[in-house]
């Protein structure tokens, strides 16, 4: 494929994000730096990953291993084929890939377990355990440059884990899955209403904002809202929610269907007030 990079040397000590895909329908969260990148879960295909990569001037190449924080199928599908076209290895737990029921090369799986640190090139990953209804989930902080970003998504509760993470966050991925009235007013039977919000399913606005507004470090420049519900949840509502804490932070909501633009993390704050906004697909930052 005729790759065509972006110029991505310019600066060293920060790290890039992006999330190619953000829902129930599938999520794939992109962490890198100038050289080496992770990809957190692999939950759309390997083709929709490298088409998406590609719009946005990442090589796929850059990336160097698979993180996978549960063995739901939203998580996971894509996972086997990128890492066996880009040969690179599947960090998951024993437990979850035994869960999971992947067809995953023995030799190509690395077994983590909580709060090992993992190290891939000059990236730092720490997996720490959180609640959510699968067999062993996870989430990650991945450093480098100096940045912590957070993959916080399939979230039932936030225990003290995910608070204590969230607060070292210069950027995170934080899951905003649904309305509370919509979901109760909603179509779902009452056992899917009830597995959502019993507190071991998804966090809902309502509790992502608490999160957000009681453990952001003075260090946190961009929440990227994610795993939106298509039914339980609108941008609107996730506006209203969100727009009051913008002060010094860029808000912006991955889409369920399509990559956001490759952001920029160097841990400075934002001094201009932004309102809670909508990625735009396939762009770049006008920084590149
Ligand atoms: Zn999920
Ligand atoms: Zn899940």
């Amino acid at each position: 494929m005729n790759y065509r990079p972006q110029n991505y040397n310019l600066h060293r000590m920060a790290l890039y994000v992006a999330s190619l895909n953000s829902g129930s329908n599938g999520n794939c969260y992109y962490i890198g730096n100038q050289d080496e990148a992770v990809l957190v879960d692999v939950g759309i295909s390997c083709r929709e990953v490298e088409k998406r990569l590609k719009r946005l001037g990442l090589l796929p190449q850059r990336v160097k291993a698979v993180l996978i924080t549960h063995e739901h199928g939203d998580h996971i599908h894509g996972a086997p084929a990128f890492a066996a076209k880009f040969n690179v290895p599947v960090y998951i737990t024993t437990a979850t890939l035994r869960a999971a029921n992947l067809s995953l090369d023995d030799s190509r799986s690395i077994h983590f377990t909580a709060w090992q640190k993992i190290q891939v090139g000059k990236l730092e990953i720490l997996p720490f355990p959180k609640i959510h209804d699968a067999i062993d989930p996870h989430s990650f902080i991945v450093s480098g440059g100096g940045v912590n970003i957070g993959i916080m998504t399939d979230i039932g509760r936030v225990c003290e884990h995910v608070s204590a993470q969230f607060n070292r966050c210069h950027a995170v991925f934080l899951e905003s899955n649904y309305d509370v009235d919509m979901l109760e007013r909603g179509a779902y039977p009452l056992a899917l209403k009830n597995r959502i919000r019993n507190g071991s399913g998804h966090l809902s606005n309502e509790e992502a904002f608490d999160l957000l507004n009681q453990y952001r470090s003075p260090g946190l420049s961009h929440v990227f809202l994610s795993h939106l519900s298509r039914n339980n949840n609108s941008i609107e509502r996730v506006q209203q929610t969100f727009d009051v804490l913008t002060e010094g932070l860029e808000i912006v909501v991955a889409p369920r269907d399509k990559e956001t633009p490759v952001f920029f993390i160097d841990g400075n704050r934002k001094t201009e007030k932004v309102p809670v906004r909508v990625a735009k697909s396939g762009s770049q930052l006008s920084l590149f």
